[in-house]
């Protein structure tokens, strides 16, 4: 029996004269995660999309996995094709729903008609069908208000599609839609959640990283290539810069007060990152930073990373805690991989007694031995890229 997916698209339906462009960049993206699995055909409907193999050896629960993972899809199912016929509707309604109906007790059918030259009403079409499954499937009953479940009919210009259970999507917005940011990753639990955060909201992402070799290993390394690559299957495929940062920590440990070791480091990434962002086309940085987590993440130390960029800061876990954010991390599968025990740049020059209460001025001064600007032009030279998906 021939099966399709159908795409039902939520908050895309809310934004008026922009739902085509939003759409069409769904679709983009949708083929494009698709694309490896064999030919498909997309056609988009008034309120709903269609993906249609168009080979026999299309993977069709593969498909049905990636497509739970692509932002703008509030909810998906997976319809049989029949023909526009009451006799093709109605027997293959049988075949086709028989394990959902036998791990149910009430439903109710539910017809839209778009093609009026069907022989049937919509509430025709639903008497129909709710005797004939009523038959086949004695132990079930119509429940009008509150079914176990809703079995849907649509006919089409095209054709007619049977559908039940409605699959969860991912939500948010289609990756591209709000435009292009960069996120500085490390290996924690934090900053990849932060990243799958700004790809809901249509964000697409490119995303840096700050490594020490010697006092960072390449596992670290991998480790991040492997969360990106979780996140990947989300936002879709991900420009990742890897920043040699060992001399600038070295320059800070030699020059600066031990107890502003990690906000200095901090100033330094963001300038970095924004000069990096800026070459690669990102109007924003994305942080995994959360109000009082750590020393760096207190208001006035955030008020100090701040002050050295000009382009906006995205902080989407500013305000969760940490059980909420390892909820997350657990949900898109980064959890697991983000807890191996590789050091990050950040663990190697941790003061002991970090400033919690900076002032803006006294930052200043505690880097005034470094040579700011060529530590970054330098670090921006030699840094290299990558392309994760
Ligand atoms: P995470 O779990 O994301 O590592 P964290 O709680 O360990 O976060 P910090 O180490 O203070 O917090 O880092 C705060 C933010 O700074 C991170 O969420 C990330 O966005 C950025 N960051 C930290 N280390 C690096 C790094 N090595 N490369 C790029 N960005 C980094
Ligand atoms: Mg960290």
């Amino acid at each position: 029996m021939k099966e399709i997916i159908l795409i039902k698209n939520g908050e895309l339906a809310l934004k008026g004269l922009n739902r085509s462009t939003f759409e069409d960049i769904l679709i983009k993206n949708m083929r494009r995660r698709l694309k490896d699995l064999g030919k498909i055909s997309i056609r988009k409907a008034q309120s709903a999309i269609y993906i249609e193999p168009e080979e026999e050896e299309f993977d069709f629960e593969e498909a049905l996995d990636r497509v739970s993972r692509i932002f703008g899809i509030a909810g998906f199912s997976r319809a049989c094709v029949c023909e526009k016929t009451v006799e093709d509707i109605l027997e293959k309604s049988v075949i086709y729903l028989k394990d959902t109906m036998e791990s149910i007790k009430t439903f109710k059918v539910e017809a839209k008609r778009a093609d009026k030259n069907f022989p049937l009403t919509s509430p025709e079409i639903c008497r129909e069908l709710g005797a004939v499954l009523l038959e086949a499937y004695p132990h079930l009953s119509v429940d009008v208000h509150n079914p176990d479940i809703i079995i849907f009919v649509e006919v089409r210009d095209f054709a007619a599609y049977i559908h039940g259970q409605q699959l969860q999507g991912a939500g948010g917005l289609p990756v591209g839609t709000a435009g292009t940011a960069s996120v500085l990753i490390s290996g924690g639990i934090d900053s990849p959640v932060a990243a799958w955060c700004m790809a809901k909201r249509g964000l697409r992402l490119n995303a840096i990283h700050f490594a020490s070799p010697p006092y960072t290993s390449m596992r670290a390394e991998i480790k991040v290539k492997t969360l990106l690559s979780k996140v990947a299957r989300y936002s879709g495929g991900i420009n990742l810069a890897i920043v040699p940062f060992t001399e600038i920590q070295d320059q800070i440990a030699q020059n600066c007060p031990e107890e502003y070791f990690t906000l200095i480091m901090r100033r330094m990434m963001m300038r970095i990152s924004q000069k990096i962002a800026e070459k690669s086309g990102s109007l924003a940085l994305i942080t995994g930073e959360s109000l009082g987590q750590v020393a760096s993440q207190t208001l006035p130390a955030l008020v100090s990373t701040d002050s050295v960029v000009s382009m906006p800061v995205l902080r989407p876990l500013i305000g969760m805690d940490k059980e909420e954010i390892i909820s997350i991390s657990r949900n898109i599968d980064t959890f697991e991989t983000s807890i191996l025990p590789y050091e990050d740049c950040c663990t190697v020059f941790t003061p002991k007694h970090p400033k919690t209460r900076p002032t803006l001025e006294l930052c200043v001064q505690a880097e005034r031995k470094l040579d700011v600007e060529r530590l970054s032009e330098t670090a921006v030279r030699e840094t290299r890229y990558l392309y994760i998906e």
